[in-house]
């Protein structure tokens, strides 16, 4: 299980595909711009989301 926890609070969550059931791995997107945002990717192809954010953060993710 993937969970993504909050540095500052302790927050967790626990992100899964909801096709396939596989935890999400953590990505990086590049926006082209010299930025890049933290994503969330389904193993399988399934798509990616913006990684959960806490206390204006992006959670990080522990396996
Ligand atoms: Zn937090
Ligand atoms: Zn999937």
């Amino acid at each position: 299980m993937a969970t993504y926890t909050c540095a500052k609070c302790g927050m967790g969550v626990n992100a899964t595909c909801a096709k396939c059931d596989s935890p999400l791995e953590n990505d990086s997107l590049d926006l082209g711009n010299g930025n890049s945002v933290q994503v969330s990717k389904c193993p399988n192809g399934h798509g990616k989301i913006k990684s959960p954010m806490c206390c204006g953060e992006d959670m990080s993710c522990s396996l």
